[in-house]
């Protein structure tokens, strides 16, 4: 199969490839247009995957622009952090970077061309009557007594109102198109609008900002966007956007398709209820590792390809729907299980005494850093007297089906020797502080000689030669399944979505880079966080081994 048959088809690619073979357009140019007033989710990584995907496939281009008409929300922080998030998903943008706010020049000029032909007006009357002069869906709306101004007086207005001679809210610029129409936005919709506030690309040169609509079609002309790719809710908008590119001089006519956005199950994805979480330390920062960000993604461990799978198994369609976490997680397990190197660590350790292993004896095991990649390596780990494994992998009592150590029973301490539990020590609380054992010295790498049956395997790590970890567990970040449905979603954040645990990891974890994957044997997936160093290494477990949210629905 060719890889262009590899890529599953969408509407999308449909009218592309009708408007190429019929001529309509010769090659495809998209863009990705984020508002930098927030970082970028895994919801813009649907657009983006579908945008940049598009420009790749179709040898066209992609541009990145950043939709920078509101300057009190924005900041260049967020300009950085957006090509940042756009790169590392293995995107290039084409050309250099452009900005809505390039054109607020020619937008102006554009404004004015509308004013004179008796297209716009400058509106006197306050936020509140425009509200209640717009009327409903049931009703029609009723026209401003502003609105049949003469060109020269709306052009006097406009000038006085870039000239900062208008406080905020009390004049604006308005189309003028249709008090009546059905569809809310030909209203006579806003164009222009007073804001004193200095922008983070043009300073303080404009007191006069243009609105997204007016804003958004302009910048696709300009730059000879063809496809003009966005979600659903900016459906109704369409009209106001052919609208206005019909009405002004412009040699260029994209056109807009809607497609349905991403909504992920246990998480919220607008940007001001991100901003929230964030503002109101409810979570640590943008890129804490339960954020759908991407940032927070790449911090918990997902890597760029699997996010690009993700987007690619959801596909594009133009149907409302929630997907399932589930979906995202068996993206970034199946590349982990593939590809991460293996390794051991003991979340919650309790320690073994191996009383016939020699005292301060260090034995260096080989272990293959992946069962079933030989060309992964394989890894020195020391091997002592002492031993942590996992509190749960030891019981007193037990019946055949727990695999694992059981009093006066056997066990494989993974890639070493077999040790059977000869008996235990337990503190005033009746906890159990050591597990006394002994060791057949001639199981390494192989069966006991007699023949005895062990069939257990469980995970440790050296006590005297591993290092101590931090170790991060995250869980979903919200305890409902749609937390944006309900009034105050942050009441509806989960207790346990970080659980903090105090470990023990192989030395050669140490080191280990942020980002990348390790399976803890038994585990999960994990890797190391930005706060980690040599003395102090802390982990973010980025999925469990198995789906646990087939259990959670019960
Ligand atoms: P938010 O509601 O999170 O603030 P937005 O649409 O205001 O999102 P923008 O920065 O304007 O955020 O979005 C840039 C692009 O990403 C737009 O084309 C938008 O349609 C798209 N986008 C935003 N959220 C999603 C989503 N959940 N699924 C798919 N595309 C999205
Ligand atoms: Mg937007």
């Amino acid at each position: 199969m060719s890889e262009a048959e590899a890529r599953p088809s969408n509407f999308i690619r449909q009218i592309i490839d009708k408007d190429l073979a019929d001529g309509k357009h010769t090659s495809v140019h998209t863009r990705f247009p984020p508002e930098p007033n927030g970082y970028l989710h895994i919801g813009h990584a649907k657009s983006i995957c579908l945008n940049f995907g598009i420009a790749e496939d179709y040898q066209g281009q992609c541009n990145l622009r950043f939709d920078d008409t509101n300057p009190e929300k924005e900041d260049v922080e967020y300009v950085e952090s957006i090509k940042n998030d756009v790169s590392w998903l293995g995107f290039q943008w084409s050309g250099d970077i452009c900005y809505s706010s390039n054109y607020f020049d020619k937008l102006y000029d554009y404004a004015i061309e509308l004013i004179n032909k008796g297209l716009a007006y400058v509106e006197e009357l306050s936020p509140e009557q425009i509200r209640e002069y717009r009327g409903t869906l049931k009703e029609p709306g009723k026209p401003s007594p502003y609105r049949d101004r003469s060109v020269e007086e709306n052009l006097a207005l406009f000038e006085k109102m870039r000239a900062g001679e208008f406080a905020e809210g009390s004049a604006c610029l308005r189309a003028k198109i249709d008090m009546a129409s059905s569809f809310m936005v030909m209203r006579d919709p806003v164009l222009y609008r007073v804001r004193f506030a200095s922008h983070h690309q043009t300073g303080d040169k404009w007191c006069i900002y243009p609105m997204y609509d007016f804003t958004h079609c302009i910048s696709d002309a300009l730059e000879g966007i063809t496809h003009s790719l966005c979600t659903l809710e900016f459906q109704d908008n369409r009209r106001l956007y052919d609208w206005v590119l019909e009405n002004i001089t412009i040699d260029c006519q994209p056109h807009q398709y809607e497609f349905s956005r991403l909504n992920l199950e246990y998480t919220v994805m607008s940007k001001r209820k991100l901003n929230q979480l964030v503002t109101e330390k409810l979570v640590n920062g943008w890129d804490d590792p339960r954020m759908p960000t991407i940032s927070g993604l790449r911090r918990r461990g997902f890597t760029a390809a699997s996010i690009r799978e993700f987007c690619k198994r959801i596909g594009v369609t133009k149907q409302d729907n929630m997907i399932e976490m589930s979906s995202l997680e068996s993206c970034i397990r199946d590349d982990l299980n593939d590809n991460a190197p293996r390794a051991m660590a003991v979340i919650d350790p309790v320690k073994i005494v191996i009383e016939n292993y020699e005292q301060g004896k260090v034995e260096t095991l080989t272990v293959a850093n992946h069962p079933n990649k030989p060309e992964m390596g394989a890894r020195d780990v020391p091997f002592t007297r002492e031993v942590w494994i996992e509190r749960e992998d030891f019981r007193e009592e037990a019946n055949k089906k727990y695999k694992r150590l059981v009093l006066g029973k056997e066990v494989r301490l993974r890639g070493a020797y077999v040790i059977k539990a000869e008996r235990i020590e337990k503190d005033e609380q009746g906890n159990i502080t050591t597990i006394f054992c002994s060791y057949d010295a001639d199981t390494l790498g192989k069966n006991p000689a007699d023949g005895r049956k062990v069939k257990g395997v469980i995970h440790w790590v050296s006590a005297e030669k591993s290092v101590a970890a931090e170790i991060r567990l995250y869980d979903r970040l919200f305890t409902v399944p749609n937390p944006a449905a309900s009034d105050n979603f942050s009441e509806t954040i989960n207790p346990e979505s970080l659980v903090v645990k105090q470990g023990y990891v192989e030395p050669s974890l140490a080191t280990a880079a942020p980002q990348e994957g390790y399976q803890f044997e038994r585990i999960g997936y994990f890797c190391a966080d930005k706060d980690s160093s040599a003395e102090r290494p802390v982990f973010n477990r980025t999925v469990g081994l198995r789906d646990t949210w087939a259990k959670i629905a019960d």
